[in-house]
């Protein structure tokens, strides 16, 4: 554990964020302290993401991004806790651990078998998974998709798709999930049906053919790897959107394949990356920052 620890102090793996000013020069309250932990963690965007909110809501934060080792995860959690902390956000690969350290979930926590979200509350570890709301509203808020009556494609079965699958179950048309090893699409698909009440297909990508959909949701991450996951050409009905919940400075290639095989709107994961942190902040502070301007200067920085 020690490992784990020094890694979280160390000054290179510790992202600074910025304070807003004090308003009043006699409030010594100190600043509030959350992080994001996973590995790997330099990229992440939610320190400057949480920070342009709290400027917003005239909050003090002291937001950092942690590293932390696989295995360390529990004790670095403890000592966040003991250190003042007031919540984290949980990233890969440590959310279904912190799933199973909360000592109460959120109903869409429960269901994801997932957790992006704690919370400190005295002796309580509140976790909840802000993932499939942040999706939801970035399509339907940001973008304007009315997902009712669509027939809806997830490529993926990890777990991202734990988290955005119990929103999505609410009135498509058609909803599946292709993934490369199918068994796991077949038990979110059972887990998920059974939740929902409504039938969520499961196949692998090579029985999609002849089959066209609305919205195609790339929820693996072949994009990390530069890859594309392979799915027929014909695969986007007119009017499509395709949806890549990676994002990057750069369209990503599954955005470029379906630019050029027929997606009217092409979409990255940005807006939804803002949209859970901005649910997270909420669960915190009890105040709900405006999410159009930073996702704007995160796009033009
Ligand atoms: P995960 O649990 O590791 O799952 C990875 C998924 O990708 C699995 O279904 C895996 O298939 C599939 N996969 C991996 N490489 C592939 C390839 N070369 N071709 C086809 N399928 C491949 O990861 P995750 O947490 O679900 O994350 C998935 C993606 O969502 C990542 O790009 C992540 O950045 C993104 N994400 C974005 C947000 C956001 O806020 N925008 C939030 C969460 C996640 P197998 O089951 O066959 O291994």
């Amino acid at each position: 554990m020690r490992k784990a620890y020094s890694a979280w102090r160390s000054s290179s793996d510790r992202k600074n964020v910025s304070i807003p000013p004090m308003s009043d020069p006699f409030d010594f309250e100190r600043p509030r302290r959350y992080a994001v932990m996973g590995h790997p963690i330099s990229h992440s965007k939610s320190p400057v993401i949480h920070s342009q909110f709290a400027q917003q809501c005239g909050i003090r934060l002291d937001y950092t991004a942690v590293q932390v080792d696989p295995g360390g995860f529990a004790q670095a959690v403890e000592h966040f806790r003991a250190a003042g902390g007031g919540g984290l956000n949980v990233t890969v690969p440590f959310k279904v651990e912190a799933f199973k350290l909360a000592s109460r979930l959120s109903d869409r926590a429960e269901q994801a078998g997932a957790v992006n979200t704690l919370k400190f509350n005295d002796q309580e570890l509140y976790g909840d998974n802000t993932d499939g709301v942040g999706l939801l509203r970035d399509l339907e808020s940001n973008l304007g998709v009315n997902l009712k009556g669509k027939s809806i494609l997830i490529l993926g079965a990890g777990g991202a798709v734990r988290g955005i699958l119990a929103p999505l179950c609410d009135a498509p048309k058609r909803l599946v999930i292709a993934n490369r090893t199918v068994s796991r699409a077949q038990d979110l698909s059972e887990q998920f049906s059974r939740l929902s009440g409504i039938t969520i297909e499961a196949c692998g990508f090579d029985a999609l053919s002849d089959q066209h959909f609305d919205v195609v949701l790339n929820a693996t991450a072949a994009s990390l790897e530069g890859q594309v996951p392979p799915i027929p050409e014909d695969i986007f009905r007119p009017g499509a959107l395709a949806y890549d919940l990676m994002y990057a400075d750069q369209p990503t290639p599954f955005m470029i394949w379906s630019r050029d095989h027929g997606a009217s709107q092409v979409v990255d994961g940005l807006g939804m990356l803002v949209e859970q942190a901005a649910e997270s902040f909420y669960l915190w502070h009890g105040q709900r920052p405006r999410t159009g301007p930073v996702i704007q200067a995160l796009r033009c920085p």
